[in-house]
């Protein structure tokens, strides 16, 4: 291949990875096309996916109305790397932190900011450990509506309450965790207020449900067993939703078994269902590093629980060490960052494939639901090496020098 000097216009043949410079003059090179395709050789550019593809399994939408910022259609990634290391050979990551403001809540954000609008509400509200928040308050910018959102104080990371403030929200802080919050918005219910945005406004599932089609649709069937991680339920119900309806429509033959996961410190769902009870038995202090999960009283508990049955699946909880090692697993065998609360669900992964409830030769689905960035304030920092030379980094690469 050629590279042409950018200023002596020298053509240079070698290999620009190690020698970048013109061996002329010693600029920089650029590379040279030898011959360019015709316009009719290139490929179409591709249709957008989104969740819109599946408008007509959503609630009567009033097209014109659509409030979308390009949510959905996230890549179904399959991880041979992390394959490899847990164990599973087809074991794939439903990268949910492509969405538009990092998590999968844009999906549902995207169907109740749309219903709402067209109902004509003016403003939003919500509760939120910080994507939601994030979330809400970006479709009710892109709506030209008001957004008020509520967070426990001084447990959501300052990405995600930053990342509301400039989609300009107005951010309200309780005392006390998350359930307080949402005890406030559901207060607020009846009261002709704002459009109250969380998982308990059915729309949200709805959009939520989306996700599972897509995994069907990226797969050619439904996987043998699908991991999530649960903290108010909702994504859950939804995913459970959206198998039972593909399968109604014919898309699929048969169903997921479902896994809950969640942080040991917060796992009011898990011990509720693995201690058989029928009703849920909170956490009022909910503790774990995965603060998207961090909720002692699962709104959607009811649904959730019965989806888990439904579906034969499981409930497990992963410690927060677990959830860190998972999350250095991710991001060092595929490149992928992701959330502490999205990694619970490849620790999880890791747990049953050891106790032997997950086979090698069975499809798993891996929900990340949020990208990692927006959740790197309990990361320690790194370590890092000081150098003063080429020399001193000569010695590093050859190993003279640690
Ligand atoms: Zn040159």
């Amino acid at each position: 291949m050629n590279f042409r000097c950018i200023n002596c216009g020298a053509i240079n043949s070698g290999d620009p990875s190690s020698s970048p410079f013109c061996q002329s003059c010693g600029d920089l090179t650029e590379w040279v096309m030898e011959k360019a395709p015709t316009v009719s050789g290139l490929l179409p550019p591709p249709q957008e996916f989104t969740l819109w593809r599946y408008a007509s399994l959503l609630p009567g939408i009033d097209e014109g109305g659509i409030v979308s910022l390009s949510e959905g259609g996230t890549p179904l990634q399959y991880s041979d790397g992390l394959a490899g290391a847990v164990g599973i050979d087809e074991l794939f990551i439903k990268n949910e932190g492509r969405n538009p403001t990092g998590s999968f809540k844009d999906r549902g954000m995207s169907v109740a900011m749309t219903l709402a609008r067209s109902a004509g509400y003016t403003s939003s509200i919500c509760a939120s450990t910080g994507n939601t928040a994030a979330s809400m308050a970006a479709y009710s910018a892109k709506a030209g509506m008001k957004a008020f959102v509520i967070v426990p104080k001084g447990k959501v990371t300052r990405a995600k309450l930053k990342q509301s403030a400039i989609y300009g929200a107005m951010v309200l802080e309780v005392e006390g965790n998350f359930d307080a919050a949402l005890d406030i918005v559901r207060e607020m219910s009846g009261s002709g207020g704002p459009a109250i945005m969380n998982s308990i406004n059915p729309y949200r599932i709805e959009g939520q449900k989306t996700g599972a089609f897509e995994v069907c649709d990226q797969l050619s069937s439904a996987p043998d067993w699908l991991l999530i991680p649960v903290g108010n339920g909702g994504n859950l119900t939804a995913y459970w939703k959206g198998f039972n309806e593909f399968r109604s429509i014919g898309a699929v033959t048969s169903l997921p078994r479902l896994v809950a996961v969640q942080a040991e410190g917060a796992s009011p769902l898990a011990s509720s269902f693995n201690e058989g009870s029928s009703t849920l038995i909170p956490v009022d202090k909910p503790e774990t590093i995965a603060t998207a999960i961090r909720i002692g009283r699962p709104a959607n508990w009811k649904r959730a629980m019965k989806a888990i049955r439904d579906s034969n699946g499981l409930a497990v909880t992963v410690d927060d060490r677990e959830i860190v090692k998972a999350r250095e697993l991710v991001a060092g065998k595929e490149g992928s960052l992701v959330e502490l609360a999205s990694a619970s669900t490849v620790a999880a992964a890791i747990k049953l494939k050891k106790q032997g409830a997950i086979r090698k030769e069975e499809t798993v689905v891996c929900v990340t639901t949020g990208n990692g960035l927006k959740d790197i304030d309990e990361a320690e920092a790194p370590d890092t090496v000081i150098i003063r030379s080429a020399g001193e980094l000569q010695m590093i690469l050859t190993g003279k020098k640690k």
